[in-house]
């Protein structure tokens, strides 16, 4: 599987030295995804001091790998989220994807980021209850939704739930935009922090504020991300010569397909499963390609990974309670576009001390007494216990061969690394053997 996403093939980013020096500034956000370069602008735009370290390149993360659909239809969460959590949950969180759709809106309205309204569908091939559920659910909260029986999808499906007017972008494109008025040094992984300060290979930063925009968030002595989180794998393709859909497509079942239009192109993913887990991904959709698009070529295939939270909301906020000065976004669970928008909402309003009415929905401390939790600390505790090397940097799980994409892959927290030992994925962040 090469890593050439479609959104690298057709934009370029700017490129940034990498940190030399001891510095100081207001907020230090450390990962230069969307969500890190979202709160860098909006920290910016009211007025305050603020640096981005990067890993690697910027956008070399999950978000060159997104299908940057953007919409507040995140699969069926609003029937999810109005038994696990209740009505106001659901409206609120409803409310604060909504809210940043019209970020967005505003955002790129000057922007050359191949901005584009598009309806959004999640259809199902599992029976239409669960669509049913939705559209009731969806009502419940306010939110005008229709059954749709016929698809333009080149298989039979039960149809599916589509709301009007959500987005798509290229992500690369705005990002690259965004990126031209920020301090952002690239290559400058930080490895530790003393206190209040970031430390990399080659210089420091000492801040008043710490953002961990990272992914998977990589201190494991605060907010037990490391039981809170695990990792999901899909694969992607962008073809030529498919016939457009129109619209952008998800199946309810996570482990279905995904399709959005971009310019001449169609893009396709299947697949979603833990990293680690299922290693056959690739080929499975390579099969789904030349079954349902048999004249199409492929220009791209690349695969990619997200955070999952336990409860299908992201972690928003202060850290954990014993670290008031740092705010974190991760757990965007394949929803991380609105995600990164929401973010850059809280954590900069929670920087500039003014009120945010999504804190409290969004707080990384928020109870997570649920099953998932159990699932996530029995594959560490199986991993840790299996006694074969290599073992991962991180935690010490055993670490898995993929035969398919040639890297050995953590299924506890979804780090993966290639055959010479370099990291891929975090949250490991030290390469094998080292
Ligand atoms: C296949 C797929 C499809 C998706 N489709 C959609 C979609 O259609 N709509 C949607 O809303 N969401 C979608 N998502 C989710 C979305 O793409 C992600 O949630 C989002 O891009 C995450 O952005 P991020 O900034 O948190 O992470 P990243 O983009 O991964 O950025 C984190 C950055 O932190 C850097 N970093 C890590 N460790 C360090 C360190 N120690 N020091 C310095 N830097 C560090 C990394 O190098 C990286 O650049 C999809 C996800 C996947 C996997």
């Amino acid at each position: 599987m090469n890593s050439m996403s479609i959104w690298k093939k057709t934009s370029s980013l700017p490129s940034f030295e990498n940190l030399r020096e001891n510095i100081k500034t207001q907020v230090l956000v450390i990962g230069g995804g969307l969500a890190g370069i979202l709160t860098a602008h909006f920290l910016k735009e009211s007025g305050v001091d603020c640096v981005v370290l990067e890993k690697g390149r910027v956008c070399g993360g999950t978000t060159s790998g997104t299908t940057a659909k953007l919409t507040f239809q995140h699969g069926l969460i609003y029937s999810r989220l109005l038994k696990e959590k209740g009505e106001y949950a659901a409206r609120e969180y409803q409310n604060a994807n909504a809210e940043a759709l019209e970020h967005f809106a505003k955002l790129c309205a000057d922007k050359d980021c191949d901005y584009e309204i598009r309806p959004s569908c999640v259809y199902s091939l599992r029976g239409k209850k669960l669509l049913a559920d939705e559209i009731e659910a969806l009502d419940r909260i306010g939110v005008s939704a229709k059954f749709e029986k016929e698809l333009p999808l080149p298989f039979e499906t039960d149809g599916g739930v589509t709301v009007e007017n959500q987005a798509q972008i290229n992500p690369l494109k705005l990002a690259a935009e965004l990126l031209n008025g920020l301090t952002v040094y690239e290559n400058s992984p930080v490895c530790r922090f003393e206190k209040g300060k970031a430390v990399t290979d080659n210089g420091s930063v000492t801040a008043d504020y710490i953002v961990i925009s990272t992914h998977f968030p990589f201190i494991n002595s605060h907010g037990a991300y490391f039981l809170k989180l695990y990792q999901n794998r899909s694969y992607m393709a962008a073809l030529k010569n498919a016939k457009p859909v129109g619209g952008m497509y998800v199946d309810e079942n996570e482990k279905g397909m995904t399709f959005r239009d971009y310019g001449e192109y169609l893009i396709i993913g299947s697949g979603g499963s833990r990293t680690g887990k299922d290693m056959r991904g690739g080929e499975r959709l390579d099969r789904l390609t030349r079954e349902y698009y048999p004249g199409a070529q492929t220009v791209c295939r690349w695969a990619a990974q997200d955070c999952m939270s336990l409860d299908g909301m992201p972690y928003i906020g202060r850290y954990s309670a014993a670290a008031a000065d740092m705010f974190v976004a991760t757990g965007f669970n394949k929803w991380g576009m609105t995600g990164s928008m929401i973010s850059a909402m809280i954590i900069s309003d929670m920087i500039l001390k003014r009120q945010n009415h999504y804190e409290r929905l969004f707080s990384p401390s928020r109870s997570m007494f649920k099953k998932q939790l159990f699932v996530n600390g029995l594959e560490s505790a199986v991993n840790m216990l299996r006694p074969t090397a290599p073992r991962c940097p991180h935690l010490g799980c055993a670490l898995k061969w993929n035969a398919s994409e040639h890297s050995w892959d953590c299924s506890c927290h979804g780090s993966r690394f290639a055959s010479d030992g370099e990291i891929l994925n975090n949250p490991a962040n030290k390469p094998l053997g080292r």
